[in-house]
């Protein structure tokens, strides 16, 4: 957990002399605690204190990463429970299953998948980042071919999967510039898996086969100078997955208890031979709180749902989606087509321009920013109302775009339409419709 300003302020020099940029040590300790300050701003914290303070701002859980370049893939890094608490950091990485005893049709049919399951949402591109490659063979020629196989047609971040050393050094010689997650390390093959991980720099999947085992063997891996784990109790039930993943991240939080402070790795593809029950499981440790969730295989109308579950439990509770201000053509407008205003919340934003196509009207949409709030909050919070509202259409840019100046206005907002009408002389202010649902009907009879 980190440390209470009062904390932080016990450890500094309470000199109070202004040289950190503000004007006492305990301004500083709370900066430092609230994340924003550098601890280097201070240069009179003494080295112990540093250690000291160093130690306590490690996140409780060790934010690590696998893959490279765009597609890498950050995990860990969490700090809370519960979501309202703050937020949680680091979403849930997806990973599809490939074995290497699977034939080549299939091989080619899970890389197709890979690749053409995405989905654009509010804005954003929903997809899974990881192919989980399995040796099943115990070829380790097979293995590496399949991995190579795997690199050369995706872009996804790799799960080395295996228990035997040479296996898995085979798949990192394929992938090493990939930086693999290397799984795994186990009471039986500690050493020799744990030397392939650190020589080539990759992070490490730890299998026990008890949360006790657990923290035996992450405590030794770290004590040999690897670090960045990922772990996994070894539970394949869904009560006993539930459970250790609860009892790890409230160890590494509340207990702060290092052993456990790593993202994990669960398995549903394990927990059950039913497609739908497997989804089911996912989306259950995608909430609480697995790091990676492997499954059997992807099916479009489970992992959908799986990654919009995914996008909703690690966005800011505190930040809403927000698009950005500006005008926005949709359809080809012309200088007589209609004008429509709305605020940049992502989800209005995706709502009204939705429907805006679908009614085949071409339109200009002015969005204007109200920190990502929707029509009806922010005309409450005063953010969207016409002495606001007026100086972001003059600024806009619209009026040298269209010949008729009407500004059609949310239905919900109908209260500013007089006020409007004043900030904006020459514009006819005309209300819209109130709901999203309402804009076709309403553009098809609408007359320049
Ligand atoms: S520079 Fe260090 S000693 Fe000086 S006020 Fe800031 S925290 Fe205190």
């Amino acid at each position: 957990m980190p440390l209470t300003g009062i904390e932080i302020f016990k450890l500094l020099p309470k000199t109070n002399c202004g040289e950190c940029g503000v004007p006492t040590c305990l301004a500083f300790a709370m900066n430092l605690a609230g994340g924003k300050a550098e601890l280097s701003r201070c240069p009179y914290v003494s080295e112990e204190a540093k250690a000291k303070l160093q130690e306590a701002s490690a996140p409780p859980i060790r934010p690590v990463t696998i893959g490279t370049g765009d597609r890498k893939l950050k995990i860990g890094g969490e700090t809370v429970m519960f979501r309202h608490e703050k937020r949680f950091e680091n979403p849930t990485g997806v990973a599809l299953l490939i074995k290497d005893t699977m034939a080549d049709a299939e091989v080619d049919a899970r890389l197709e998948k890979f690749k053409q399951l995405q989905y654009e949402r509010v804005g954003l591109t929903l997809r899974p980042e990881l192919i989980a490659v399995k040796d099943e063979s115990g070829d380790a020629g097979k293995f590496e071919a399949l991995v190579n196989k795997v690199k050369q047609n995706t872009d996804a971040s790799i799960i080395l999967i295996g228990d035997k050393a040479d296996i898995l050094a085979a798949g990192v010689k394929a992938s090493a510039d990939r930086k693999p997650l290397v799984y795994a390390a186990t009471k039986d093959n500690l050493d020799s898996v744990a030397s392939l991980a650190k020589e080539n720099a990759c992070p490490l999947g730890v299998k026990a086969s008890s949360l006790e085992e657990l923290a035996e063997l992450t405590t030794k891996l770290n004590a040999a100078g690897v670090n960045d784990l990922v772990i996994d109790s070894g539970a394949r039930t869904v009560r006993q997955a539930f459970e250790d993943q609860v009892i790890i991240r409230n160890a590494a939080l509340t207990k702060k208890f290092r052993p456990l402070g790593f993202p994990t790795i669960v398995f549903p593809a394990e927990m059950t031979d039913n497609p739908m029950k497997e989804a089911v499981i996912a989306s259950m440790l995608v909430a609480k709180y697995g790091g990676i969730v492997v499954l059997s295989d992807f099916q479009g109308e489970a992992l959908f749902p799986l990654l919009v579950e995914r996008m909703n439990i690690f966005t800011d509770p505190q930040r809403p989606l927000a698009t950005t201000q500006g005008i926005y053509e949709i359809g080809g407008p012309s200088e007589n087509s209609p004008v429509l205003i709305t605020t940049n919340f992502s989800l209005t934003y995706f709502i009204v321009s939705g429907e805006i196509e679908t009614s085949k009207v071409p339109s200009w949409l002015l969005v204007m920013d109200t920190e990502g709030l929707s029509v009806m909050t922010s005309w409450a919070a005063g953010k969207f109302v016409a002495d606001a509202i007026g100086p972001f259409v003059k600024k806009s840019g619209i009026e040298d775009k269209v010949k008729r100046h009407k500004l059609i206005l949310p239905g919900y907002a109908a209260a500013e339409s007089g006020g409007l009408e004043e900030e904006l002389p020459g514009w006819e202010i005309q209300i819209g419709p109130r709901e999203g649902s309402h804009i076709p009907a309403y553009l098809k009879a609408w007359k320049p």
